[in-house]
């Protein structure tokens, strides 16, 4: 089954065209990596996936919901529920531990306290940072940041991961190790992981690449798939 499809979506900013005519198919399960050079609309696609914004046409449908559809109430429900982020921009609070940090989507969400607790335990034994629960962002290494970003994206048990550049801020060693751990939620949970990175280390996971490169993008997958970049 897909759980993502993309059918003639373009995307516009006033009027500059970023994404014209991309279409994806992607199934759950699926490791996707979106390559391309800075600037081709990786990020652009990775936020039209994932609600944050509207596309300028054509269809996007996660989860067999098409989302142009929904209103805006139901579309935070449905990506709050559905979708784990995984962005640049989506660092850890400073000032909150990294149990509070990785809890924290639950509060929202009115998870009880008790579930928020087994939840985070576990992925945090998962991940490997149980022993780093208590301390502050600024206290633990890059990895076991990124961990704990990780962690917090999986809480709601989301069937989706979109991570932008995830290992863009990591040593080798570290990269490595988020990335063998995204493979694994993969493969031991069946979440859908989409990534977005020009980081050749990061292909060899992917079950389906889609180059999204000026007017000659190009898809190269195990299932049906083409992305255009306008
Ligand atoms: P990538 O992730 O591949 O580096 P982006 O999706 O970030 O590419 O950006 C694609 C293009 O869209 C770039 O030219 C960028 O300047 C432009 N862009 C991105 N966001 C906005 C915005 N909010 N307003 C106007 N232009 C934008």
């Amino acid at each position: 089954m897909d759980i993502i499809q993309l059918q003639d979506v373009s995307k516009t900013y006033g009027n500059k065209g970023i994404l014209r005519g991309v279409n994806l198919a992607v199934r759950a399960g699926e490791f996707v990596v979106l390559c391309g050079e800075s600037g081709a609309g990786k990020s652009t696609l990775l936020n039209l996936i994932g609600g944050l914004e509207r596309s300028s046409g054509g269809r996007i449908i996660v989860d067999g919901k098409e989302i142009n559809q929904m209103s805006a109430k139901e579309r935070t429900d449905f990506y709050r529920h559905e979708v784990g982020i995984i962005f640049q921009g989506s660092y850890l609070q400073p000032q909150f531990t990294l149990f509070e940090n990785i809890t924290l989507p639950g509060v929202f969400a009115g998870m009880p306290e008790g579930e928020r607790k087994e939840r985070a335990g576990q992925l945090a034994q998962m991940l490997g940072i149980s022993e780093n629960l208590k301390f502050l962002p600024k206290e633990v290494s890059g990895g076991q940041a990124e961990r704990a970003c990780i962690a917090r994206a999986l809480l709601l048990n989301p069937k989706i991961i979109l991570a932008d550049e995830p290992t863009s801020n990591l040593d080798e060693a570290n990269a490595e190790i988020v990335l063998q751990i995204l493979n694994l939620i993969r493969v031991q949970m069946g979440v859908t992981i989409i990534i977005a990175s020009h980081s050749r280390d990061v292909i060899k996971y992917a079950t389906q690449v889609v180059t999204v490169a000026g007017r000659t993008a190009q898809s190269n997958a195990t299932s049906g798939v083409g992305a255009n970049a306008a």
